[in-house]
């Protein structure tokens, strides 16, 4: 039983911890597919806005290099800028990315540009991609930083190229600028979250473009962002996820470097607005499962205080059954006992004598009574009364027992102040030495009887064995012979044995 309570005890723990153990890894789990799911969706989505900014700036390439192989052969006389101008115009209608088309000279000054609005005195000598044109003899494409338009006053990216003299020497710049809103436009209709963002960013991490769009953030240098002072380095696409230094929140990023321009496509969103319906998935069975743990441990703590009560019950069962064995064992004794003199009584006696003749009887092997009888009792009681003559008999009883030594023998109440002892296996001569020896004990202790002629309690012994001749065909004859016995040393004077 209580094994049964370790068990199920130990059945109710585990079934509990491995409740709590399956779904804390399927929360984990659930948790790393939303992160893995979210990865693949941001990463494949930052490849197709970097295809969409490469052609772009492909289409704007293609029209700057048409611009410039014509400006180079024809020169830019006013018949020539005239005819230009009527290709530009044509070529942008088909093109609405395109802000406008400016032509420079060597010095900066504007020869032809697409801006009707443009003042004569516009130099952008100052312009980075300008300076860049006059100071590299690169023939490449150069991608501006984001600047606000002087003309338009919008912000713009300049796609530009450099135009050379026959002879190589710097002869000026022609630049498409690019609107911002091109690119703004096309983020705004992707959904990135509250936390999310969307940006273009030139390969050494100087922001163009972000959406959303902040002012402030045009230029922002984020060189030193993990994206471009680790990823970047390895890799040209990947994930990675870390807390923005700007505004602490947790994002998980999404970034591609073109192949064919110096930009970066970066794509982020906030990583608790992402995984938002994993958190309430995860409240929702978290709560079903402590509803169950709930119930569990409440059916399992009724099984177990059930089985403690069966378990107590059993045990006060035990207690009871043990404590009635002992009674039982103590009324058997109370039963077998003379309460007087703590001797075996009359009915024990009957039923000791009645099996050990039997056995002599079967074994063939001698058993000896001796009947005692206490001398002149009567007159004992009537001298000294009867509390003296009860307290008389326990000493007598008590000293006799004291001689009869063996395991085997017993000393018993016969009735009244007469005391039995039947000795199994015991034959004449020994059961004489017994009765001899009562005889010297019961005069040492010197009890004074004198209402006795003789002064003292003394008693009479009648001894008979039963050996295997026939001779007491049962227990009475043997008893009847014991009982002459004594007759006979009662009458002989007292205070002796006389031998059947
Ligand atoms: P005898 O020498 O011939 O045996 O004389 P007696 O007086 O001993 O024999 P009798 O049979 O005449 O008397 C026995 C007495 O023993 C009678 C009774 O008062 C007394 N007696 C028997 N049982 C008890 C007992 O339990 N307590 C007391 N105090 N006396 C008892
Ligand atoms: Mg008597
Ligand atoms: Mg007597």
């Amino acid at each position: 039983m209580k094994r049964d309570l370790r068990l199920a005890t130990f059945l109710i723990f585990l079934v509990c911890v491995s409740v709590v153990l399956l779904t804390a890894w399927q929360t984990w789990t659930a948790r790393q597919n939303t992160l893995s799911d979210i990865n693949t969706d941001t990463l494949n989505l930052t490849q197709a806005l970097n295809t969409y900014t490469e052609g772009t700036f492909k289409q704007s390439e293609v029209l700057l290099l048409g611009l410039t192989e014509r400006i180079e052969k024809d020169g830019t006389g006013p018949e020539q800028l005239e005819r230009l101008s009527k290709l530009v115009a044509q070529q942008m209608d088909a093109l609405p990315q395109l802000n406008s088309v400016v032509l420079y000279d060597a010095q900066g000054d504007w020869l032809f540009s697409t801006d009707t609005l443009i003042s004569s005195n516009s130099n952008n000598a100052d312009r980075a991609f300008f300076k860049h044109h006059r100071d590299v003899a690169d023939r490449g494409i150069y991608i501006g930083p984001a600047i606000l338009s002087r003309v338009t006053c919008t912000w713009v990216i300049s796609v530009s190229r450099r135009i050379d003299h026959p002879d190589g020497s710097f002869a000026g710049v022609i630049a498409a600028t690019i609107s911002l809103e091109h690119f703004l436009k096309l983020y705004r209709s992707i959904h990135v979250g509250q936390f999310g963002a969307i940006s273009l960013t030139s390969s050494e991490g100087s922001l163009l473009v972000r959406y959303p769009f902040q002012v402030e953030d045009i230029g922002r240098d984020l060189s030193r962002a993990p994206i471009f002072s680790e990823y970047l380095r390895n890799t040209s696409s990947g994930t990675v996820d870390f807390a923005s230094n700007v505004d602490g929140i947790h994002r998980l990023y999404a970034f591609k470097r073109s192949d064919q321009y110096p930009v970066v496509t970066t794509v982020a969103v906030g990583q608790a607005e992402a995984t938002q319906a994993w958190l309430s998935q995860t409240k929702q069975s978290v709560a079903v499962v402590l509803l169950l743990l709930g119930l569990l441990v409440a059916l399992g703590r009724r099984l177990i205080s059930h089985i403690s009560r069966r378990i107590r019950a059993e045990e006060k069962l035990l207690a009871t059954q043990t404590a009635l064995i002992e009674l039982n064992q103590t009324l058997e004794v109370l039963a077998s006992e003379d309460k007087l003199t703590g001797l075996a009584n009359r009915r024990h006696f009957d039923q000791f004598l009645d099996v050990e003749f039997k056995r002599a009887k079967r074994l063939a092997s001698p058993l000896s009574l001796i009947l005692i009888d206490v001398d002149f009792f009567k007159r004992y009681n009537d001298h000294y009364g009867h509390l003296a003559g009860d307290e008389c008999l326990r000493i007598i009883g008590q000293a006799i027992k004291h001689c009869v030594r063996r395991p085997g023998d017993m000393t018993a109440r016969y009735g009244g102040e007469e005391i039995a002892v039947v000795m199994p296996n015991t034959d004449e001569s020994g059961a004489r030495t017994v009765a001899e020896a009562i005889l010297s004990c019961i005069a040492a202790e010197q009890l004074a009887h004198l209402s006795s002629p003789l002064g003292i309690v003394t008693v009479s012994l009648g001894l008979a064995t039963y050996v295997a001749d026939g001779s007491d065909p049962d227990e009475k004859a043997l008893i009847g012979r014991a009982d002459r016995a004594l007759y006979a040393a009662k009458s002989q004077g007292r205070n002796q044995l006389s031998v059947a």
